[in-house]
C-alpha cells in the first residue's frame, strides 16, 4: 500500500505499533467480534471514559466525544454550529481540511492573516473576530503545515471576542515540548471551547480511525444530534480501547520523533534551508528555488514529502533516525536552493 519506501508525506506515525500490543489489540477485536451481531454502545462509554483518563485535567467522560478521526469531529462540530447562512474564521495556511469540510457542511469559510513567521497574537485573532463576526473559530496548535505554536493568550482573547464557538484542533499536541501547555487548561468555565485530538498522529494508530474532543457536556449533547446512530463500530471502540490501555507503550517513540524533528530544525539551516520553529513532527523549510523541481526529485529517491503550495518551501515529516537521515543527505545531495 505504501508507494514509496519513504513516506513523510502526511505526518503519520511512521513508527509501527509494538508487536505486544498488537496481540492485545486483535486479542480484544476477536473478544468484540463474537457480539458483533448486535449494534455497538451507541454511547461508547467505556472509551470516553478511557479517553478522559488519558487526557487528565480532570476531564470526565461526559465531556469527552469521539469519532471516526478528527474529521468527523470537525465535521460533526460543523453539522451542529454551522450551516448555511453562519461561516467559519481560519488563519491561513492551516489544516487544508477545515476549509474543505466547511464547504461540504455548506459554512462559509472567512479567512485572516497570521502575523510574522505564522504566528497570532491576541490582537490578530480579536481584530479578525470583530472584522468577520464568524459564528465558529477554528484554530490549529501546533499549526499544519508550519508547526507554529500557539499563545493560550490568544485562545482566551478570541474567547472573550466571540460569543460563538472556538475549536482548537490538538492533533499534534503530544509533541509539545512538556512545558508547552496545552488548551485543555483552559476548559474550566468556558462552555464554547473545543479541543479535539486524534490517534492518528502521535498514537501511531491513523488506520483504525479515532478522533475526540474535550468540551462541556453540552457540546457532547449537540453532537448527539447530528451522528448517525451508531457512528462508532464496536471494532473501532474495540481496538481504540486496546491502544489505550498500552499508552506509555504507543508513545514511546514520540520522543524519538521529536529528537529527529529537533535535527530536521538543527540541520536544513546548516543546508541552507530557513526551517520554521515546530512543535510537532514535521517542519516547514523554505529556500527552494522551485518546490516542485525538489518534490520530484526526491520522489526519484523514493522519499514522498510535502508541497503545501507555500512559495519556495516545502513540508517532511520526522521520521526514524533512519528515514531522516536518508531524506536529510539525499536534499543535500540535491544542492544549494533545492537545485539538482
Ligand atoms: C492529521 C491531522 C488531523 C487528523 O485527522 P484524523 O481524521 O484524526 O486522522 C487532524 N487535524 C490536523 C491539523 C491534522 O494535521
Amino acid at each position: 500500500m505504501v508507494p514509496v519506501r519513504y513516506a513523510l508525506n502526511v505526518n503519520e506515525n511512521t513508527h509501527p505499533i509494538p508487536e505486544s500490543v498488537a496481540r492485545d489489540i486483535v486479542e480484544r477485536l476477536a473478544h468484540a467480534v463474537l457480539t458483533v451481531n448486535r449494534y455497538p454502545d451507541r454511547e461508547f462509554t467505556a472509551l470516553r471514559e478511557s479517553l478522559a483518563a488519558y487526557l487528565g485535567h480532570g476531564i470526565t467522560a461526559e465531556q469527552v466525544w469521539a469519532a471516526n478521526g478528527s474529521n468527523e469531529i470537525i465535521q460533526q462540530t460543523l453539522q451542529a454550529f454551522g450551516g448555511p447562512g453562519r461561516s467559519a474564521l481560519g488563519f491561513p495556511p492551516t489544516y487544508s481540511m477545515h476549509p474543505i469540510i466547511a464547504a461540504g457542511t455548506g459554512t462559509t469559510w472567512v479567512t485572516a492573516d497570521r502575523d510574522v513567521d505564522y504566528t497570532i497574537s491576541s490582537e490578530t485573532a480579536v481584530a479578525a473576530i470583530e472584522a468577520h463576526r464568524p459564528d465558529l473559530v477554528f484554530f490549529c496548535a501546533p499549526n499544519n503545515p508550519t508547526g507554529t505554536s500557539l499563545p493560550l493568550e490568544a485562545i482566551e482573547a478570541a474567547y472573550e471576542a466571540t460569543d460563538g464557538i472556538v475549536f482548537v484542533d490538538e492533533a499534534y499536541a503530544e509533541f509539545m515540548p512538556a512545558d508547552a501547555p496545552s488548551a485543555l487548561t483552559l476548559l474550566p468555565g468556558r462552555e464554547r471551547l473545543l479541543i479535539s485530538r486524534t490517534m492518528s498522529k502521535a498514537f501511531a494508530l491513523a488506520g483504525a480511525r479515532l478522533g475526540y474532543l474535550a468540551a462541556d457536556p453540552a457540546v457532547a449533547d449537540a453532537l448527539r444530534l447530528v451522528r448517525l446512530p451508531y457512528h462508532l463500530s464496536a471494532l473501532t471502540q474495540a481496538a481504540s480501547l486496546a491502544a489505550l490501555a498500552h499508552a506509555p507503550e504507543m508513545l514511546a517513540m514520540v520522543d524519538d520523533i521529536a529528537a529527529q524533528r529537533d535535527r530536521l530544525l538543527l540541520e536544513l539551516p546548516q543546508l541552507g534551508y530557513r526551517a520554521f520553529d515546530s512543535q510537532a513532527n514535521f517542519v516547514l523549510f523554505e529556500g527552494l528555488d522551485d518546490p516542485g523541481a525538489t518534490f520530484r526529485a526526491l520522489l526519484e529517491r523514493d522519499i514522498l514529502i510535502r508541497d503545501v503550495g507555500i512559495p519556495g518551501a516545502l513540508r517532511v515529516t520526522a521520521g526514524t533516525a533512519e528515514e531522516t537521515g536518508f531524506f536529510l543527505r539525499s536534499l543535500a545531495d540535491l544542492g544549494p536552493r533545492g537545485a539538482h
